[in-house]
């Protein structure tokens, strides 16, 4: 396994889905910080992001948000954070977060949760990073993403090795196994233009 010193979560900025999500967010929080892993995420105090990072920081770990500095009233900066870095664009934000990090983990979110997934899968298709990406398929909210990517390779779009650029996991008890599992910087990209 690479070496984690960092993760970086995406999740919602919604606190109005499923309990067990916020309780599963919370989990995660426990878990980084027992294995001493900095936690990087978009940096609110609301939502699924939220309580990753008060359960992070209640069990005494570190984190890190980001965040720009047009959303920072809408998503309530946090204001008890390891750090908080205030930046000038969604771009900026996501590079930043993608800098710090040694992975991702995806909990349920939503369109900009699905955003920021696609995002770090398409740089991974393409090369530009060979970090692991841990998708959190909690009761199968992932399920349609899965779908999704099967309908789109079995059309031509896209790769069937590329599927294994994720890696589906069912619960949050499962992500540091997978890691531990994952060989570090697998760097072959199979390309959809050969
Ligand atoms: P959501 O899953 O929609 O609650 O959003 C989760 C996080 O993604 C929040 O921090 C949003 O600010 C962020 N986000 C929303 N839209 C985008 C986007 N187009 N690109 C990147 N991040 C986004």
């Amino acid at each position: 396994m690479a070496e984690i010193s960092a993760l970086c979560v995406y999740c919602g900025s919604s606190g109005r889905g499923a309990k067990s999500h916020l309780d599963a967010a919370a989990k995660l929080g426990r878990q980084l910080a027992d294995r001493n892993i900095t936690l990087i995420y978009g940096g609110g105090r609301v939502g699924v992001m939220g309580k990753t990072a008060d359960a992070t920081l209640d069990a005494g770990g570190e984190v890190v948000g980001i965040i720009p500095r047009f959303l920072d009233e809408y998503e309530i900066g946090h204001t008890e954070l390891t750090r908080l870095e205030i930046v000038d664009s969604m771009h900026e934000r996501k590079s930043r977060m993608a800098e710090l990090s040694d992975g991702f983990v995806i909990l349920p979110g939503g369109l900009g949760t699905l955003e920021e997934l696609f995002e770090t899968l398409t740089w991974k298709q393409l090369g530009l990073h060979t970090k692991p990406i841990i998708v959190v398929d909690l009761a199968g909210f992932w399920r349609p993403v899965r779908t999704l990517i099967d309908s789109i390779i079995e059309q031509g779009y896209a790769q069937p090795e590329n599927v294994g650029l994720l890696t589906f996991v069912p619960t949050i008890d499962d992500i540091f196994p997978a890691l531990a599992k994952l060989p570090s910087g697998v760097s072959k990209v199979d390309s959809k233009w050969l």
